[in-house]
C-alpha cells in the first residue's frame, strides 16, 4: 500500500486541509447563511479521529496539513490538539486558516510548538465595515493578532475575499497595509459557492483587475515563485515590508496543479472544491472491525475519480451556485 498518491489527472496528493468545526463566531455574509443549522457534536470527527485520518494520509504522501473551519480556534481544546500534532508529527507542515478573533492567548505557546503558518482572514480594513460584514465588533482585536503573529515569528497572510461593490474600494488602504506591515496580502476572488451569498458575476473582482488597480497605487513587481508557493501570484511593493497577491479560482483556475484533500468536521472527504461529490470516512473509523488499510483504500480510490474541478465551477456560475457554504466545507 506504500506510495505517493496520485491522482486520474496525474496530479500529487501532498496537501490536506481539515475542517475541525463547522461553528463560527463571525457571520460573514457571503459565507454562513442566517438560519444555519450545525452538525450535531456526535458527528464530528473527535481529535483523535482527525489524526487517524491523517496518519493514513502522510502514509499516502501528504506532507502538509492545514487546519480550517467555521472557526478552527472556536473548537474547546484546539490549541491543545495543534501542539500534540506539532510534536506527534515534526516532519509535516502545520498550518491554520483563522479569523483571528480568539486566536490571542495561544499565539505564544503555538508559535513555539511549530505552528509556522497563519492565514488570517480580514476582508476589509475599516472596523465599522468589519461589524457590519462580520457581527461582531472584533476588528482591533484581529489587527493586534496579526502583529502579535508577526512578532511571535509567524508567517502571517491576511486574506481578503474581493467583492465588487464591497471592498473594492478598499484597496489603496490593503496595499498600505502590505506596504507597512511583513505580510503577504493576497485577494481571492469571490467564489459561487453556498446560496443567498450574494454572488453573481458582476461582484467578482477579478485578480486581474486588481492587479492593474492596485499597480496604479504602488509600483510592483512579480515575486519570484517560490517551492510554497500554492496559487497566489505575488507582488512585491517597492518600499514596502509586505507583498501583494492574487488568488484566482474563479478567471483562472489552478485545477491541474491542485494537490488538495479536504477532510469536513463530520468527516467526509472531498477531492475538489467544487464537486459535491464526498467519501464517507466516519463511518470506516467508528466501524468496531475496519482497520486503517480500509481508511486508506478508500482515500486512494476517492483520488483517483478527483475531477477537474473547473468545469464544476463554470457550470455552477451558470445554472445557480454550489448548495454547500465555505462555512462547512471548511474554507
Ligand atoms: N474561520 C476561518 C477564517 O475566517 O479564515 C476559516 C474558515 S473561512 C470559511 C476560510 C476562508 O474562506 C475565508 O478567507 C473566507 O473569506 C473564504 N471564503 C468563504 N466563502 C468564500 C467564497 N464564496 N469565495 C471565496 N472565498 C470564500
Amino acid at each position: 500500500m506504500a506510495g505517493k498518491l496520485i491522482d486520474g489527472h496525474g496530479r500529487a496528493a501532498s496537501y490536506l486541509r481539515v475542517s475541525v468545526t463547522d461553528r463560527c463566531n463571525l457571520l460573514c455574509r457571503y459565507c454562513a447563511s442566517k438560519e444555519r443549522t450545525f452538525i450535531p457534536h456526535d458527528d464530528i470527527l473527535r481529535y483523535e479521529e482527525i489524526t487517524e485520518v491523517i496518519e493514513v494520509a502522510r502514509r499516502i504522501g501528504i506532507d502538509k496539513v492545514r487546519f480550517t473551519g467555521g472557526e478552527p480556534f472556536v473548537r474547546k481544546g484546539f490549541a491543545d490538539y495543534l501542539e500534540q500534532i506539532g510534536a506527534r508529527f515534526p516532519d509535516l507542515t502545520l498550518a491554520v486558516t483563522t479569523n483571528a478573533t480568539v486566536i490571542g492567548k495561544h499565539i505564544d505557546r503555538l508559535a513555539v510548538s511549530g505552528l509556522s503558518r497563519v492565514n488570517i482572514s480580514l476582508d476589509t480594513m475599516d472596523r465599522d465595515r468589519y461589524r457590519h460584514m462580520t457581527g461582531r465588533d472584533l476588528f482591533d482585536v484581529v489587527l493586534e493578532n496579526v502583529r502579535r503573529c508577526v512578532d511571535a515569528g509567524m508567517t502571517v497572510k491576511v486574506n481578503a475575499v474581493g467583492v465588487r461593490g464591497f471592498n473594492d474600494d478598499e484597496l489603496p488602504a490593503f496595499v498600505e497595509f502590505a506596504r507597512q506591515n511583513p505580510v503577504d496580502v493576497r485577494f481571492i476572488e469571490f467564489m459561487p459557492i453556498g446560496t443567498d451569498t450574494g454572488w453573481n458575476e458582476s461582484s467578482v473582482w477579478t485578480s486581474k483587475d486588481i492587479v492593474r488597480e492596485a499597480g496604479e497605487l504602488a509600483d510592483l513587481a512579480p515575486a519570484e515563485r517560490g517551492a510554497d508557493a500554492g496559487p497566489a501570484n505575488m507582488f512585491a511593493i517597492r518600499d514596502g515590508k509586505g507583498r501583494i497577491g492574487v488568488i484566482s479560482p474563479y478567471t483562472n483556475h489552478f485545477c491541474g496543479t491542485c494537490n488538495r484533500l479536504r477532510l469536513t468536521s463530520e468527516g467526509n472527504l472531498r477531492t475538489c472544491l467544487f464537486s459535491d461529490k464526498v467519501f464517507h470516512l466516519r463511518k470506516i473509523i467508528r466501524h468496531p472491525t475496519l482497520d486503517s488499510g480500509v481508511l486508506e483504500r478508500v482515500i486512494r480510490g476517492a483520488l483517483r475519480s478527483k475531477p477537474i474541478g473547473n468545469d464544476l465551477l463554470l457550470a455552477r456560475s451558470r445554472g445557480g451556485v454550489c448548495s454547500t457554504k465555505m462555512a462547512s466545507i471548511g474554507g
